[in-house]
């Protein structure tokens, strides 16, 4: 199997690109989550602290449990609604920042947008499949979140006294979540030391992490005991389990964006499971979630059969065929990767 790592440091044309006040935008992955969300409003905060006017864009909405950053009523996120306006500011932009995503076809209909802008493009990321539309990146595929990438490239613009309490939350969230709370084996020194120099800020973790994982709506975790009870199928002659979600059962417990966020979790700790999957149907395309433990690798599983990507340990993908067709065609892949399975 190939592997390999990408980095790419373009440190001091980036410094140089900030020496002067202009307008920025930075964007992120749709369905942005904790470090799509934290690195760009930790990455905000600092440029408006340089004098920089500094405008947020999501492709699409983001889950509730977010909207406590610093910096959020500066955000907006996209809908059809404001297509002109949307258009005007990415075309008037002079930098727009990319964060938590390396292929314009993770930001929807912003992907033709920042494609024809004039501004400069700054890529800051942490994913493989590049695509090379940037100018310039700061982009490290080993990196366990963008918000690590945030905090080094601030320190290393030799501004890390910048990074205040409302920054330092923000990368904070990114870089907790992206490690699922400092267990994956994405967790380093490198790590450590960055939440270390985060918690001397000043923040309070113990309210970062209630902020984001506490506080769900009971329909969200109605859905989630019906998916336990129903839909969690366990294949153990694949060390394999997954869930299927259709338009109708999202419907009935009243889900909203982010309410099947971390559910794939689940699936994935069950005894003697060492890759999950979850299959929701979102209407106009099926969204497929992968997770795993140790070597075998989601990520080249998608990317072959799913038209997807990510990490090792964590990627996702999508179908144009019916949920049921999906489920059916991930049955009949498992086969080919049954010895790996059974090697983890
Ligand atoms: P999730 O399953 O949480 O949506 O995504 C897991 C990981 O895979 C994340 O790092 C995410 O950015 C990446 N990912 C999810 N969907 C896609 C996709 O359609 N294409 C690519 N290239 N990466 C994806
Ligand atoms: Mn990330």
């Amino acid at each position: 199997r190939l592997v390999f790592l990408v980095y790419m440091f373009d440190i001091e044309a980036i410094g140089e690109l900030l020496r002067h006040p202009h307008r920025i935008l930075i964007t992120t992955h749709q369905n942005p989550d904790a470090d799509a969300m934290g690195s760009s409003l930790g990455l905000a905060g600092y440029l408006r602290q340089k004098g920089h006017s500094v405008l947020v864009i999501t492709p699409t909405d983001y889950p509730q449990n977010l909207a406590w950053m610093p910096g959020n009523d500066e955000v907006l996120a996209f809908d059809e609604k404001q297509r002109t306006q949307v258009e005007a500011l990415i075309a008037e932009a002079d930098t727009i920042f990319c964060l938590d995503f390396s292929a314009l076809d993770r930001i929807r209909d912003l992907g033709p947008m920042v494609r024809q802008a004039r501004a400069r493009k700054v890529m800051i990321d942490h994913h493989l499949e590049p695509e090379n539309f940037a100018d310039l990146a700061y982009w490290d595929t080993k990196a366990a979140a963008t918000a690590q990438l945030i905090f080094k490239l601030i320190e290393q613009l030799g501004d890390g006294a910048l990074i205040d309490a409302d920054v330092a939350a923000c990368l904070y969230a990114g870089l907790m979540t992206d490690t699922g709370s400092f267990r994956h084996s994405n967790t380093t020194p490198e790590v450590h030391r960055i939440a270390a120099a985060l918690l001397e800020r000043g923040i309070d973790v113990s309210q970062i992490h209630r902020l984001i994982f506490d506080g769900v709506s009971l329909d969200k975790l109605r859905l989630l005991g019906y998916i336990l009870n129903e839909k969690l199928r366990v294949l153990p002659q694949y060390k394999f389990a997954y869930i299927t979600l259709s338009v109708d059962e999202l419907r009935r417990f009243r889900s909203r964006t982010g309410d099947t966020e971390g559910i794939v979790n689940y699936a994935l700790s069950v005894e003697g499971v060492v890759a999950a999957a979850i299959l929701i149907d979102r209407g106009e395309e099926i969204r497929l979630s992968f997770r795993s433990v140790g070597d075998f690798s989601v990520r080249d599983l998608v990317h072959t059969h799913f038209n997807g990507g990510g990490h090792k340990n964590a990627a996702g993908g999508r179908s144009r065929l019916s949920l049921a067709d999906t489920e059916a065609k991930l049955l009949t892949i498992l086969p080919e990767y049954q010895t790996e399975l059974a090697g983890v």
